[in-house]
């Protein structure tokens, strides 16, 4: 009996180690990309990298899927682009 219960709380696990595109659009946020050869970046909309990858794609792996705009290098970063930064605390 205890298998179904140990399977939800893998699949927690996973979902809390790697964002999925699924997970960052809904928390309506988009893709930040970084070219570590020449330092181009871009924002890609969520949205559109789901409907090419699907919603299960991990963020990190998104960047094996691209090549820079400006380089052509395929060394390229992915990971989520939070729409506001969190909460400055105060250290006073
Ligand atoms: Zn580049």
């Amino acid at each position: 009996m205890g298998g179904f219960k140990r399977s939800q709380i893998d699949a927690t696990e996973r979902t809390r180690r790697v964002e999925r595109l699924g997970g960052v659009q809904d928390q309506g946020a988009d893709i930040f990309c970084w070219c570590n050869r020449c330092g181009h970046n871009t924002v890609m909309s969520a949205a559109t990298l789901i409907l090419r990858l699907g919603a299960a794609f991990p963020v990190p792996e998104v960047g094996t899927r691209m090549r820079c705009q400006a380089c052509g290098s395929r060394d390229v970063a992915t990971r989520p682009a939070w729409p506001a930064p969190p909460p400055v605390t105060r250290h006073d």
